[in-house]
């Protein structure tokens, strides 16, 4: 309806009125009436739907907003998460870390520092597949230190700790990473030797023992010079330790009576 069409039919209304024509007059007023009501329901109708759509909106509006609080949230989840599975993740690393460190230390002795027997059973198999695939063969060598319970009741076991100690550093100076020096137990030495043949171990084992002289010589304090007996087998093909170091404790036994301080083949071997 366009603007000022109300005064214009009020006019028109009262222009029929006025020439006397009361229906004609009437039938304006009645249009005008329906008119005036159609804007009005129009009105209204354009009322609700506005308040219908702001209605929407503020649940929509208010829908993004959980959903937004809801993904921080996730979010701050997923970092806790991340946080939780770091310090498990670390955690873990600590106990297999410790793990090691304890598997290790069964296998080494305490006083000197060595592995310990365990150690060449835990080693034996590969070094010995390792020996045979480069045309190599093992050597296992026992050592005993001579008269050691002696020393012990004239110095004291301190004293005896302490050449236990040494004799255990100038072994592991005498052989290579690949070679194993262990405490086998008591005054007794064992080394399985992969770098050598028999009778370059034999002698290797003679240049410590003078290597433990001369030191001790110089040093001219506590108990004399640690002697030692030993013996070396040649590990045959397929042989396990516990049988190459019974030939060797054979032989060690042969030094041993033979008087002490010197190193035996296993008689039986070849070279
Ligand atoms: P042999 O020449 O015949 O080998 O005589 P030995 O005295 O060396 O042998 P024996 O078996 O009679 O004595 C070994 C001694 O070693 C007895 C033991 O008290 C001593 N011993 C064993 N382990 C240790 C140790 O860890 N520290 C000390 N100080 N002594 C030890
Ligand atoms: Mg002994
Ligand atoms: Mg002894």
């Amino acid at each position: 309806y366009p603007l000022g069409w109300c005064e214009s039919i009020e006019t028109l209304a009262e222009c029929e009125e006025a020439c006397g024509d009361l229906h004609a007059a009437l039938a304006v007023r009645k249009r005008h009436a329906v008119a005036l009501r159609e804007m009005a329901d129009h009105a209204n109708r354009s009322r609700h739907y506005f308040l219908e759509s702001q209605y929407r909106l503020a649940r929509l509006a208010g829908e993004r907003d959980r959903a937004q609080a809801e993904s921080v949230l996730h979010e701050q989840h997923a970092r806790d998460l991340e946080a939780v599975n770091r310090r498990l993740e670390e955690h873990l690393a600590e106990v297999e870390t410790l793990r090691r460190e304890l598997a290790e230390q069964a296998m080494r002795d305490a006083l000197t520092g060595l592995y310990n027997r365990r150690r060449i059973e835990s080693e034996w198999d590969r070094m010995d597949a390792d020996a045979v695939r480069d045309g190599r063969r093992l050597c296992v060598a026992m050592i005993d230190i001579d008269h050691f319970k002696q020393l012990n009741d004239e110095f004291g076991h301190p004293a005896g700790d302490e050449v236990l100690k040494r004799v255990a550093v100038h072994l592991l100076r005498a052989f290579r990473s690949e070679d194993l020096v262990v405490r086998y137990g008591g005054e007794e030495f064992c080394i399985v030797c992969v770098s050598l043949n028999g009778v370059q171990l034999a002698a290797r084992l003679d240049a410590v023992m003078k290597g433990l002289a001369s030191v001790d010589r110089r040093e001219r304090r506590g108990p004399s010079p640690p002697a030692f007996s030993g013996a070396v087998a040649i590990v045959r093909e397929g042989e396990s330790f516990a049988s190459a170091v019974q030939r060797a404790d054979t032989a060690l036994y042969r030094a041993k009576a033979a008087g002490r301080a010197r190193i035996f083949l296993a008689s039986e071997d070849v070279l």
